[in-house]
């Protein structure tokens, strides 16, 4: 599979060279170039087949001819080894659950794919890689479960002291092996700093920095195998429209819906649900883009003021307003909102969203009230409710449990290095003890 950048200006690069790559030379991002089709045939046959089938089949096509067939089929059906079910709501309205993987967040989908994909790399090429990676709270973990116990991959976890909740701070912690978990005195911006530079550290090329931030295309192109899972699971008959309604931030997870609709899913148009920080929704209204620092919600991980696949959006519709206006359906959801609609859902249903995906579902309800048409809208469920038990409790009165995997997690032992201080040279040192970094 071939790739270029979204600002035209550098080369054409294999899968397999952008796996790891930030942006691309001319500052773009990648995005594919061609893309396997889906006809009604295919889907007819996936109807009914469990999530990793339909996703191995999807990589055998994709990355079948970089990897081979069967090794881009294996890969992914190791990491996704949890179910995505679709749970019926109500009337037209369906929730895809994707918070079932390790750490209760939708981003375990593309870590997991991602992990392997670069493990399989590493062995190939025979050179040992280290993925550095800041963290706000939830891309840590996913990132830290999904590449545990990989061979050939080092992982460093960089995150604020006290500023992340202890849940996360056990899921990245707690690992061991070959995941180094790095305590900084400071804010996520320190965290994010400390990785930029190393990036641009010359002298750290033997090891193979790697990254596995939203913008790397290895962890998006696995977010499309759900789209398309979905969509056999509700569409009556095969071949008739679906509407997604996507909980969004940096907007990535839309990026990959817009993809599997252009591979041939029928999609009717998605609902791209944001919270406060709007500027998405404002931008679709307004024809400006607007970016500014974020605001504070309860559906923290879409608290994005700059998202960074706006560029991948934007150049899927060439630039083009009303192309865009035509796929994306958008709604800022308020903090009031989200908590009314937990609420309301949990009242009427007996469904427990968490506030990620009552922005979702939230938006999704004006869509249907709104908008022309009858298809069935599936809204995405981003997070587990009890990773955000407290704000679920206060709005619904049930404080949602966690699986019993997780029992005890406040007593697990953890493992982190406190950085002394913030700046690079403490870190590069640290990075040198750790991972064997040239002095
Ligand atoms: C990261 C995240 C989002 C936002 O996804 P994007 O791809 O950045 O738009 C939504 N919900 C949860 C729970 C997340 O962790």
């Amino acid at each position: 599979m071939w790739l270029e950048s979204t600002r035209r200006r550098a080369p054409a690069v294999r899968f397999t060279d952008a796996l790891a790559a930030g942006p691309a030379p001319d500052g773009g991002l990648y995005l594919p170039v061609t893309w396997p089709r889906l006809d009604r045939a295919d889907l007819e046959v996936w109807r009914g087949r469990p999530f990793a089938d339909v996703a191995a089949a999807l990589a055998e096509r994709w990355l079948g001819d970089e990897l081979g067939p069967e090794v881009a089929g294996g890969l992914v059906r190791e990491a996704l080894d949890f179910p995505v079910p679709v749970v019926s709501l109500d009337g037209r309205h369906a929730v895809l659950e994707l918070f079932h993987g390790p750490t209760l967040a939708f981003k375990d989908v593309g870590a997991r794919v991602l992990a392997r994909l670069l493990g399989h790399v590493a062995a190939a090429s025979g050179r040992r890689a280290t993925v550095l990676v800041a963290t706000s709270g939830d891309t840590g973990g996913a990132v830290a479960h999904g590449f545990h116990r990989v061979p050939g991959v080092t992982v460093v976890v960089l995150y604020p002291a006290g500023r992340i909740s202890r849940f996360q701070e056990a899921q990245i912690a707690s690992l061991g092996d070959n995941i180094v978990a790095l305590r900084v005195p400071g804010t996520f911006d320190d965290c994010q700093r400390l990785v930029k530079t190393a990036f641009q550290d010359e002298t750290l090329r033997g090891l193979n920095l790697a990254s596995a931030n939203s913008i790397n295309i290895g962890r998006l192109l696995p977010q499309v195998f759900y789209y398309v899972a979905a969509y056999v699971a509700v569409a009556e008959p095969i071949g008739r429209p679906v509407v997604f309604a996507v909980p969004s931030g940096n907007l990535g997870n839309l990026t990959a819906g817009v993809l599997a609709q252009r591979m041939g899913l029928p999609v009717a148009r998605f609902v791209a649900a944001v919270n406060a920080n709007a500027v998405l929704a404002e931008y679709l209204e307004t024809g400006r883009y607007c970016p500014r620092a974020a605001v504070p919600t309860m559906s923290n991980a879409m608290d994005v003021g700059d998202p960074s696949n706006f560029e991948r959006l934007l150049a899927l519709h060439g630039g083009a307003l009303e192309a865009m206006r035509r796929c994306l359906w958008s709604r800022s959801i308020s903090e009031a909102e989200t908590g009314a609609c937990l609420r309301r859902v949990y009242e009427r249903t007996g469904y427990l969203f968490d506030p990620h995906g009552a922005v979702g579902y939230a938006a999704a309800e004006q869509y249907a009230a709104e908008a022309a048409g009858d298809e069935p809208i599936v809204t995405l469920a981003t997070a587990h409710p009890a990773k955000f038990a407290e704000a679920v409790g206060a709005h619904t009165g049930v404080v949602p449990e966690l699986p019993d995997r997780f029992r005890g997690w406040e007593r697990w032992p953890l493992s982190a290095e406190d950085l002394p201080d913030a700046t690079y040279a403490t870190f590069r040192r640290v990075l040198a003890a750790q991972v064997g970094a040239p002095a």
